[in-house]
């Protein structure tokens, strides 16, 4: 068995849904399981109808209805298949236009219905195309969760479930992504982009030999192939690896959402539906190196560094602890540190609440703040057993010209990180891809 997730963008129109469909189609033999996104846009403007509702307005509604009916026409579908969900929509924007409710819970309700749509429609091509398949609400076949609408998690007792009740069918289930339903039976979602988590969720729960994240590039590439035109994809990388990139750029999925599968031994694979022959990459719980030491270099543009230095830091402890608590307090996450005897540097990705968080540390220390950083990763789990290669790193920034201002390598050394000025980023992303990868 295997799990395929395709993403708005690939069922985005009546064209994709066809070329879907035969991707799908030449996998039969594995037995997929279909998990699917809303087609692309309709969660958007889901949210924008609940908005809308409010003031008794239903323009995004009446594309939401326009687009479902575009797309099963040019299918040569029954022009009705999704009307029992556009009504109950429908219903459920006029009670809110009166008791005005925009809380998670009727949000999630409310943009659940992208999914139980798109599900419906793809099944209803697939019946029509000779592929005998169901649509499936993801609730109604045992994703159970909490009820943190918004940010559900699944209960652990639906991986049974759900393997009981995909194990044995003799139809291809298309399965709606997203989320599950409560105890209560209420609709719930795992935040935005929580299709691929459904995918990784019930791949884990049937014990499927892969999962298939199909969506609209080739894979996670070595670097962001608009600043190097020669990026290429990496054929193969740990889950570590993957989290270390998705930190930075490389957006194709967050890893968090895979735990579940890699977690069993699952491979992930991303691939693209634009060129469904290209092999993407495979995501594994730990990788062999088997295409070079580095794997990719990426950046984070929008960086301030907070430096602070206190000679009472000197053979005490308890310290770095005082000062995180000044930023767990304001919940800001610190990205990069570097510590000596009496100085700590540390990275975060917005000036938000920077300010307060320096007239707080100058309570215990001196504080420095530097903006207009990035930071550049080299990322590569095999990296550690190579000597020289910080050298080689510090050689070609420094005969290039650019200063390296604070720097991190962890003992299980994935990635090698350092600070530059903004405007020298680019080009070290660059110069680095060149002549590591390259
Ligand atoms: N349709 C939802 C979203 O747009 C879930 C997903 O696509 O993963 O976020
Ligand atoms: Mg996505």
């Amino acid at each position: 068995m295997i799990v395929m997730k395709f993403g708005g963008s690939s069922v985005k129109d009546a064209e994709m849904i066809k070329t879907v469909t035969s991707i799908v189609k030449d996998r039969l033999d594995k037995k997929p399981i279909i998990v699917l996104s809303a087609i692309k846009g309709v969660t958007d403007n889901l949210i924008k109808a609940l908005a809308e509702s409010m003031n008794s307005q239903y323009n995004a509604y009446e594309e939401i209805v326009a687009k479902h009916k575009e797309i099963l026409s040019d299918l040569g579908l029954d022009a009705g298949a999704v009307d029992e969900e556009l009504e109950e929509l429908k219903k459920a924007l006029e009670v809110n236009s009166k008791v005005r409710q925009n809380d998670a819970k009727i949000l999630d309700y409310i943009s659940f219905f992208g999914e139980r749509m798109s599900t419906k429609v793809f099944a209803a091509h697939l019946n029509n195309v000779g592929i005998k398949a169901n649509a499936f609400v993801s609730g109604d076949i045992g994703l159970i969760t909490n009820s943190k609408f918004g940010k559900a998690s699944m209960l652990d007792s639906s991986y049974e479930i759900m393997n009981q009740n995909l194990s044995n069918l003799d139809v291809l289930p298309v399965v709606t992504g997203f989320g599950g339903k409560d105890e209560n039976g209420e609709y719930t979602t795992f935040d935005r982009g929580g299709s691929d988590y459904v995918a990784a969720l019930i791949g884990a729960a049937v014990g499927a030999e892969e999962i298939q994240i199909w969506t609209d590039v080739n894979g996670i590439m070595s670097c962001d192939p608009r600043i190097v035109s020669n990026a290429k994809t990496i054929p193969e990388l740990s889950f570590d690896e993957a989290s270390e990139l998705a930190f930075f750029g490389a957006k194709v999925l967050h890893p968090r959402t895979i735990l579940p599968a890699i977690k069993k031994n699952i491979p992930v694979v991303v691939l693209n539906t634009f060129e469904p022959d290209h092999p993407g990459s495979r995501i594994l719980n730990e990788s062999k190196d088997i295409d070079g030491v580095i794997k990719a270099i990426s950046y984070k543009k929008g960086i301030t560094i907070i430096d602070v230095k206190s000679t009472r830091m000197l053979n005490t402890h308890g310290f770095l602890a005082k000062l995180f608590e000044i930023f767990e307090r304001y919940k800001k996450s610190v990205d990069m540190v570097s510590t000596s005897e009496i100085h700590v540097s540390m990275s975060v990705d917005s000036k938000e609440d920077v300010d307060n968080i320096s007239k707080e540390l100058e309570g215990v220390a001196m504080v420095k703040v530097k903006e207009g950083r990035s930071i550049v990763y080299v990322v590569g789990a095999s990296m550690k057993n190579q000597i020289g290669l910080a050298g080689k790193i510090f050689s070609i920034l420094g005969d290039n010209g650019i200063n390296i201002e604070m720097m991190s390598q962890c003992f299980e050394e994935v990635n090698v990180g350092f600070v530059v000025e903004e405007s020298k980023a680019q080009d070290a992303v660059k110069l680095l891809h060149e002549k590591l990868i390259d």
